[in-house]
């Protein structure tokens, strides 16, 4: 392998300070991540769509900037992926569906198009479970990713392609989303990093909506810096998302300091460590939870009282939103167009044909709850039930800097393990949907391995205050050196 060829392997911050030094291309990156893309994703499917011409005309375009002397910034020059269910003007749009297989979006994303502008290199759009419903990426109508640590078992869901892109060294990071685990799940499975950022503090402008209350768009990435490094790029208010927030980042001082956690309190939530969690799990995020707290952590046993009623709860009010949201595809105004006896059939046709199994599992699920007769004893109920998850979160703060959980019960499964039980495919999420409930923002990162498979830990914090969740995770990830994505 030439060196050239090897630089899929670089760190955002570190392909950065090449191209700042002009030791290396824009264009050499794109393409050393287009072959990887070449020569992987046949086996591991983590792109639907590839826009070669289109990425290396923007690495040229960087490259001109940079070598002027004007480099935008940061992600200026750096090639990335960005799930498929994020808008991009004139590139396929599918959302990992039928109905939308052929979709050409007329717009950018507010985060696609802040990207742009910034002056990422976009090489392609990454493969997911169908709408952004599912824990394996299997429900893709353009078929499952593998993950890359074993290619029998599943990335996670929903942004797996993201999560398995970045893992396989695809791209230099990506944008997942997540509404009730979709960054996070897969970023633990793959062995990398993800944030689920505070509700709000991202523009959802032009991301499929998938359960409006509870959808973020968050960065994937091969180490925290570069999380950091592009969610403070994304984030901040949005004329075009009227639930986005008037926020600004401001990153804290002391960069990859092993120092940050010396007295820092790290909540341990004693519900997260029953909810069906494995032995090989839990072995290793308390190993980790013994390094914070031999580098001067502060570990303090909290309680979350609520957190078992919140996957029921998530359960009752996504499913709503889904049937909401998903009632604009009618085969008038986007994608497929199936052609009835009258308005009517037409309707049932495209849908009948354009969406997959689960996806109508949901709607159907959400149209029941949200019924006559049942609102009051469904969606009524869980909206008071959210309030109180999300209260147990409020209280937590008056103690506790951040929350230190697993992210699931146990490690990446087998392909094909879990598609015909739907419930057990939810019990996936039972870790990772009270942090959308609550709206706070929560990170992953690798914690260990077992079996030869990553394990990841979760930092939850308050709201806004990603600046601390980063620099915690910073010092950890100094104290216990990174996992490589290979
Ligand atoms: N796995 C969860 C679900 O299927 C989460 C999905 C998501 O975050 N988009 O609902």
């Amino acid at each position: 392998m030439s060196e050239r060829e090897g630089l899929y392997k670089l760190t955002i911050l570190q392909a950065g300070e090449l191209l700042d030094r002009h030791e290396v291309a824009s264009v050499d990156l794109a393409n050393a991540c287009l072959n990887r893309i070449e020569k992987k994703n046949k086996e591991i499917n983590a792109f639907i769509t590839v826009d070669k011409e289109a990425a290396l005309e923007s690495a040229a375009a960087a490259d001109k900037r940079i070598k002027s002397g004007k480099r935008l910034g940061v992600l200026d020059g750096v090639p990335l992926g960005i799930k498929d269910v994020l808008s991009q003007k004139g590139v396929r749009t599918t959302a990992g569906s039928r109905i939308l297989e052929n979709y050409i979006s007329p717009f950018d994303a507010t985060v696609v198009s802040v990207l742009k502008k910034a002056g990422a290199v976009i090489l392609g759009k990454t493969n997911m479970d169908e709408f952004a419903m599912g824990s394996s990426t299997e429900s893709s109508y353009f078929g499952p990713t593998k993950n890359p640590w074993d290619l029998e078992r599943v990335p996670g869901g929903s942004s797996g392609g993201s999560a398995a892109a970045v893992a396989a060294d695809m791209c230099l990071g990506a944008l997942g989303s997540d509404t009730g685990g979709s960054i996070r799940q897969p970023a633990a499975y793959c062995g990398i990093v993800g944030l689920k950022p505070t509700y709000g503090a991202v523009s959802r402008y032009g991301l499929l909506a998938m359960a409006s209350s509870l959808d973020q768009v968050g960065p994937m990435t091969k180490d925290v810096a570069d999380a950091e490094i592009i969610f403070s790029i994304i984030s901040g208010k949005d004329s075009m998302d009227s639930t986005s927030s008037n926020y600004e980042y401001k990153k804290l001082d002391g960069d990859n300091l092993v120092e940050n956690l010396k007295g820092k309190k790290i909540g341990i939530p004693k519900e997260f460590f029953g909810l069906g969690l494995k032995d090989n799990v839990r072995k290793a995020v308390e190993n980790a939870i013994n390094d914070f707290k031999k580098a001067g952590a502060e570990i303090i046993d909290i309680s979350l009282p609520h957190t078992s009623y919140a996957l029921a709860t998530y359960y009752i009010i996504m499913p709503a939103e889904v049937s909401s949201n998903l009632a604009r595809f009618d085969g008038i105004r986007y994608g497929l167009s199936e052609e009835g006896r009258n308005l009517i059939d037409g309707y049932l046709e495209t849908r009948a044909k354009g969406f997959g199994n689960e996806v109508k599992r949901r709607i159907m699920l959400g149209t029941y709850v949200l019924s006559a007769g049942y609102y009051d004893a469904y969606y009524k109920k869980a909206q008071k039930v959210r309030t109180l998850v999300k209260a147990d979160y409020d209280r937590a703060w008056e103690k506790v800097d951040v929350l230190l959980t697993p992210v699931t019960p146990s490690l990446p499964f087998k392909i094909g393990e879990k598609t015909s039980d739907p419930l057990t495919m939810y019990l996936e999420d039972v870790m990772t949907v009270p942090i959308n409930i609550a709206g706070v923002p929560a990170l992953v990162m690798p914690c260990g391995m077992s079996n030869g498979l990553p394990v990841g830990l979760q930092l939850i914090g308050k709201s806004f205050e990603e600046n601390k969740i980063f620099q915690i995770a910073k010092g950890y990830e100094m104290l216990r050196g990174k996992i490589g994505g290979e």
